[in-house]
């Protein structure tokens, strides 16, 4: 006999969980199939959880190495306890996986351990050791998400060429790292590994670090991180890793634009150029979906080609984010329960989480000059912010972007310490449809790092005060 639900999710990550969640909470008969053995996908096990831990711990590492001396802390012999270290980030993961848990059994929602298959409308099989078990479903949620991009030519065997997941376990500090892409990847996990000891060089196709986000922003970045150690090899392909020798990799690199190779040596290579949809092995023929050339599945307000069948997150288009996945889950599971879910793509900030942080919502400079949209901008350097100076973080700014006619705010980016955290305010601002004077006459908090958004907003009509 099949279990029948009105919604089974394929895929137990920020997308399928926060789904699964809000569909029992609306009060459906939901089950969330996940085949990893723990929910939370890839965000929680080998994505955004343990690389912020790792992040945190590396930081604070660096912090005292370099810099506790110079406001009165003596620390005496500073020591890496790597095991340690790594022990408490697999701590933290395992601590919100079994959070999920505990939430689906709160909100009524069935976990079903297994690989699934869409097995025609309405049917979902699901796969654990050699069994098959039938669920019949009103509605399928994919929500499958995304796997390593590969690179030809170069095999990833997650001790010595590493992508993201091996490069969160590795179990000794690498002396050289060479990172093949200056994606979010590659800056985050670079930083851990080169505050722990590593010398680290990024090996990047394009001219510039961090694509798509804002260029002013990219450029200051770049040079900070370079003043940290990182090497920047940039407008260089990576064409092999040769790992004959057990001694060293030999990176195999030349000009994206023509010209001579040469070879550089690494003790480990992380392949970070990006991810790509999972999909595989899922029936999407049985039901007549097709992905398109680079394997999304293509959607209108999270609907499929296929009748009842939806999806959300990495595996189809827009930012790779987790939030990006957790709203689309929220936003379905309310469609599928006949409420007006949505999900506003203009507000969805991305952070990098670096020290000093990155963090963006909206529209880039480049963005609007493209679509011929007038727009006034102001920016504020923490260099004049007074917490700034208090933290001894006075590196990064922030801008804000606004348009020239009703001053609506249409994009912020920021660098700097905790920027992470106050891009929130302009998010919100921006749900609001706020104009850049509503933020310049709020109240912030003296003293404090949001002082510095203000004061941006502040100048986007020209009357900073205290720059
Ligand atoms: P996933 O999290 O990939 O979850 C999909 C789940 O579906 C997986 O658990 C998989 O096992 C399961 N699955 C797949 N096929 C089947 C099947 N047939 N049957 C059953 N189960 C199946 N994003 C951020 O916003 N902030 C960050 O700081 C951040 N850091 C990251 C760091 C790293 C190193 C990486 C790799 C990613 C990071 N991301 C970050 C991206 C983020 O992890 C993803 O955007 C997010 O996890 C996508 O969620 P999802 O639910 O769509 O897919
Ligand atoms: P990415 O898309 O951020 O960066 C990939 C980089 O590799 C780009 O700069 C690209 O130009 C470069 N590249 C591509 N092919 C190359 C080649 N052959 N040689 C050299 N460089 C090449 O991808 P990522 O860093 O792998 O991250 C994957 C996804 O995970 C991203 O979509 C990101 O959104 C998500 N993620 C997010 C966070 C966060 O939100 N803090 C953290 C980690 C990962």
């Amino acid at each position: 006999m099949s279990q029948s639900y009105d919604v089974v999710i394929i895929g137990g990550g920020p997308g399928g969980y926060n789904c699964a969640i809000r569909a029992g909470q609306l009060g459906l008969k939901v089950a969330c199939v996940e085949m990893r053995g723990k929910l939370g996908g890839t965000c929680l096990n080998v994505g955004c959880i343990p690389s912020k831990a790792l992040l945190h711990a590396s930081e604070l590492y660096e912090e005292a190495d370099k810099n506790f001396a110079a406001m009165g802390i003596k620390t005496g012999g500073l020591e890496l306890d790597l095991p340690t270290m790594m022990g408490q980030k697999d701590e933290a993961v395992d601590g919100l996986t079994k959070g999920i848990e505990f939430l689906f059994k709160k909100n009524n929602v069935d976990y079903i351990r297994g690989k699934g298959r869409i097995a025609g409308a309405g049917k979902v099989a699901v796969e654990l050791d050699g069994d098959t078990q039938e669920l019949s479903a009103k509605h399928i949620v994919i929500a499958t998400g995304s796997e390593v991009t590969p690179l030809p030519g170069v095999e990833i065997d997650e001790k010595r060429v590493v992508s993201s997941t091996g490069a969160l376990e590795l179990d000794d500090v690498p002396g050289k790292l060479v990172l093949i892409g200056a994606g979010v990847i590659g800056l985050e996990l670079g930083s851990v590994w080169r505050r722990l000891g590593a010398e680290v060089t990024v090996v990047e196709y394009l001219d510039r670090i961090l694509p798509g986000m804002d260029n002013e922003l990219a450029k200051t970045a770049q040079r900070i991180f370079a003043k940290q150690g990182m090497d920047f090899r940039l407008g260089m392909k990576v064409t092999g890793v040769d790992s004959s020798d057990p001694a060293s990799l030999k990176v195999s690199i030349e000009p994206a634009a023509g010209g001579d190779a040469e070879t550089i040596e690494a003790d480990t290579v992380l392949v970070c150029i990006g991810r790509r949809p999972y999909t595989e092995g899922l029936g999407l023929e049985t039901v007549g979906i097709e992905t398109d050339p680079r394997g999304f599945i293509s959607q209108g307000h999270f609907r499929t080609s296929a009748e009842n069948v939806w999806v959300i997150g990495d595996c189809t288009h827009g930012p790779m984010l987790a939030h990006k996945a957790e709203d689309e889950g929220v936003a379905c599971a309310e469609l599928i329960a006949g409420k007006a879910g949505h999900v506003n793509y203009d507000t969805i900030p991305g952070v990098v989480y670096t020290a000093p942080e990155i963090a963006s919502v909206g529209k880039t400079e480049d963005e609007l000059k493209a679509e011929g949209r007038k727009y006034k901008k102001g920016k504020f350097p923490f260099q004049a912010n007074s917490r700034g100076r208090t933290n001894h973080t006075t590196d990064g700014f922030v801008k804000i972007l606004a348009d020239a006619e009703t001053d609506e705010i249409l994009g912020a980016h920021m660098i700097g310490a905790n920027v992470g955290e106050l891009i929130a305010e302009v998010c919100l601002a921006m749900e609001f449809r706020a104009a850049s004077e509503d933020v310049a006459r709020t109240c912030h908090a003296h003293p404090t790092l949001s002082e510095a958004v203000r004061q941006a907003a502040m100048g986007v009509e020209g009357w900073t005060m205290q720059a």
